[in-house]
């Protein structure tokens, strides 16, 4: 693009200015790349893409031989499973076996835990170009106060942009499920607190800071009931859907002898193929059920690492996206990825795609869409987040191609971002607020909250 597409606010400062770049990937179709561009924010908003000169602004960020793009959207998560990160008695199980090393440990948690693995976490996203992460936080033992509130808190004090589910499971052990019974609670209780999050918590107004879903943790640790009465009251609340699928062969076989059908089946019947859901994994939904999934328009959180280290399987993204389907990319909790770098799981998901369907099946420009655009479709904010055009959120992610790594990659800045590297963030802007700035964590409060974090990870990691 040569022309300036902008702002009308030439007469006033803007807040922020993010100049100089070596291109901005806005992500918007009608647009496209713009090279030598800046970015313009006011009022917490995107008001402007240009060249030349940009429009007087309140502050400057150098963004000198960088990539500008939007902020990533991480679309799965599990916060306070970084408190068991390279945890050795599950370095070496698959899914089921993993779960179950785990929830003896993960019952001991708090709202002290809560809050401070929301915050070391969003924190690690946002070093990795991530502005707005979701959260799958099903994991609410008898006692442990309000930790959907203390991982909130965090997250406004960090300034990131937040999407928790209220998560939830009701099937133990001894009704056929998976967790220990002291970690599960009833369908009744579970869905009175999802409604009360809902009105706490969710925000329906544009450039929303917090918003609310529904998230049965799985098929395996909740009843059928709890499926369907989650999936009508998220369309009464009008709020969105999430929950595990397909994850590996595990969930496909207890599928079948529990329920008597696949998982997509079990989807369909249980009120959840709508455009209101998007799902975790989806590694495993054959030729067909990937074409059901697209024609119902629900969204995907594509988690490779995850997919990798528990070896589950490689999800069909590239059949998914070609039918329809809404392919965002998430970290998943950070005792099964264990790294929470979205930029590392947009690589790792290009890298998959091509052993799976071959070298010329995605490009790193596929999966900045996904990591931007089919995040955003996934959280019903397409528009809102995940693309540079005036009107959406002021969030922004600047990555420097410099360095030996980046030497010689000159002719395509996203190819290079995404096959070079590794690479963070060097600023990371969420609502017009620098959370990032050359690479560090502006809030201060970084070193406290880590040596709070090493005491409770050894607290938690006592416990069995
Ligand atoms: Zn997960």
């Amino acid at each position: 693009m040569s022309a300036t597409a902008v702002t009308d606010r030439h007469d006033t400062p803007v807040d922020l200015v993010i100049a100089g770049s070596r291109c901005v990937a806005t992500m918007d179709a009608d647009v496209g790349d713009v090279d030598g561009g800046w970015v313009a924010i006011a009022d917490r908003r995107l008001v402007g893409v240009g060249t030349g000169s940009p429009p007087p602004a309140a502050a400057t960020l150098d963004a000198t031989d960088c990539l500008v793009t939007p902020g990533l959207v991480n679309t799965h998560h599990h916060l306070f499973q970084n408190l068991t990160r390279a945890f050795p008695p599950m370095t070496d199980k698959p899914l089921f076996g993993w779960l179950q090393s785990l929830y003896p440990r993960w019952r001991a948690i708090d709202e002290e835990a809560a809050y401070v693995s929301a915050w070391v976490g969003l924190a690690e996203l946002a070093m990795s170009g991530c502005t707005t992460s979701t959260d799958h936080l099903y994991l609410h033992p008898r006692g442990a106060g309000d930790l959907l509130g203390a991982e909130i808190a965090a997250a406004v004090d960090l300034g990131v942009r937040f999407h928790p589910t209220r998560g939830s499971m009701s099937l133990s052990e001894k009704d056929g499920g998976l967790p220990p019974d002291d970690v599960v609670a009833d369908d009744e209780d579970i869905l009175a607190a999802c409604e009360e999050a809902v009105d706490r918590h969710h925000d329906r107004a544009h450039g929303a800071m917090v918003r609310i879903a529904l998230a049965p943790c799985s098929p395996f640790t909740v009843t059928e009931e709890l499926m369907v009465r989650s999936a009508e009251l998220a369309e009464r609340l009008d709020v969105r859907l999430h929950t595990h699928f397909a994850e590996n062969a595990e969930d496909d076989d207890y599928s079948i002898e529990r329920f008597g059908c696949r998982p997509t089946d079990y989807l369909d019947r249980t009120g959840w193929m709508t455009d209101r859901t998007w799902l975790a994994h989806c590694v495993r939904p054959d030729d067909r059920e990937v074409g059901r999934l697209g024609t119902a328009g629900v969204g995907v959180a594509h988690c490779p690492s995850s997919n990798l280290i528990l070896s589950s399987g490689i999800a069909p993204v590239v059949a998914l996206r070609r039918a329809g389907v809404h392919v965002g990319l998430g970290v998943d909790g950070s005792s099964s990825a264990d790294s929470g770098s979205l930029w590392l799981e947009a690589r790792q998901a290009m890298l998959l795609a091509k052993l799976r369907d071959g070298a010329g099946s995605i490009t790193a420009r596929t999966v900045l869409e996904m990591a931007t655009l089919g995040g955003a479709a996934c959280l019903g904010r397409s528009r809102e987040l995940g693309v540079l055009t005036p009107g959406a959120v002021g969030d922004v992610a600047v990555w420097s191609l410099t360095g030996p790594a980046f030497a010689g990659a000159i002719a395509d800045p996203i190819e290079a971002w995404l096959r070079c590297g590794p690479v963070s963030a060097r600023h990371t802007v969420v609502a017009g607020q620098i959370i990032v700035h050359n690479g560090r964590l502006t809030h201060p409060a970084l070193d406290e909250r880590l040596a709070t974090h090493r005491r409770v990870s050894q607290r938690i990691q006592s416990e069995d």
